[in-house]
């Protein structure tokens, strides 16, 4: 059996968190990986000193909120790599609230990054794919953009939209060979559940049929899916992928 060829994969905001599992998924499957977030974690630094991965994996210190950086982060993995062959847009931030008390500043934040950095990247990031032929991107959303939750209006808001520019930019690219798809993770065991209190995660568990949080993995593996190789014809969509919570 032919070994597949590896891909480059750019993952926004891998250096912990859901990121940092499918950073590890793309470097299991032998992907050359490149990501970024705004300051370095262990685990990045584990990634940088392992010989076995020294051609394979690149990080960058970038806030892809700011355009430069973004911009920055993407030419050099261009230069390091040339082509990009899938896109993860997985850097996202919550600040929850209830909006009568919620700051214009964080309104920006939440905004700013899970909604305007991600279309901004993604336009550089489609550019190098229509250049060379293809490509997979795959936006992590979240079922709050489908359900809502209270407090977290404004997260919700970029969600649902991030689900739109999913589903209108793979009519965009579908001829072009370019799938675009999204995951709506449930509530998952990482830094940002930590605003959700513990009765709130002991009540999500109880609701969620598979009974229990979800673990970067189980997200991971549904990343792997939808970039296969295979998997052209699945476009367009928004995969849930939260242990039955929303069924
Ligand atoms: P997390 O643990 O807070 O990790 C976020 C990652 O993004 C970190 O690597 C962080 O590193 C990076 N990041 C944050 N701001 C950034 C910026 N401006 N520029 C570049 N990198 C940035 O969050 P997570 O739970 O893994 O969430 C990942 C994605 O899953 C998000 O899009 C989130 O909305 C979605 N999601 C999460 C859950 C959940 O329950 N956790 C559920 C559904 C969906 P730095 O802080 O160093 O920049």
């Amino acid at each position: 059996m032919n070994t597949p060829a590896p891909r480059t994969v750019v993952v926004t905001g891998g250096s912990r968190g859901l990121g940092a599992g499918i950073v590890q998924s793309f470097l299991d499957a032998g992907d050359r990986v490149a990501t970024c977030s705004r300051s370095a974690t262990d685990l990045v630094e584990q990634w940088q000193s392992d010989e076995a991965l020294a051609d394979r994996f690149l990080f960058l210190k970038a806030d892809v909120s700011d355009r430069d950086q973004a911009t920055g982060f993407v030419t050099a993995v261009v230069e390091e790599w040339g082509s990009i062959d899938v896109l993860v847009n997985n850097a996202g931030v919550a600040r929850d609230g209830v909006l009568a008390l919620f700051s214009d500043d964080d309104a920006d934040t939440v905004i700013d990054l899970n909604l305007k950095a991600t279309i901004s990247l993604t336009r550089r990031v489609v550019r190098n794919m229509l250049a060379h032929g293809g490509g997979r991107i795959v936006n992590i959303s979240s079922i709050v953009g489908l359900t809502g939750y209270r407090g977290l209006s404004v997260y919700g808001a970029t969600k649902a939209a991030l689900d739109g520019f999913t589903r209108a930019l793979a009519r965009e690219l579908g001829s072009k060979s370019i799938t675009v798809n999204g995951i709506a993770p449930g509530y998952l065991r990482t830094e940002m559940s930590h605003g959700l209190d513990e009765g709130q995660l002991q009540q999500i568990v109880r609701r969620t049929p598979a009974g229990r949080l979800g673990e970067p993995d189980d997200i991971a593996r549904a990343v792997q899916f939808l970039v296969d190789p295979r998997n052209d014809w699945i476009t367009g969509q928004v995969l849930v992928v939260d242990g039955g919570l929303t069924s």
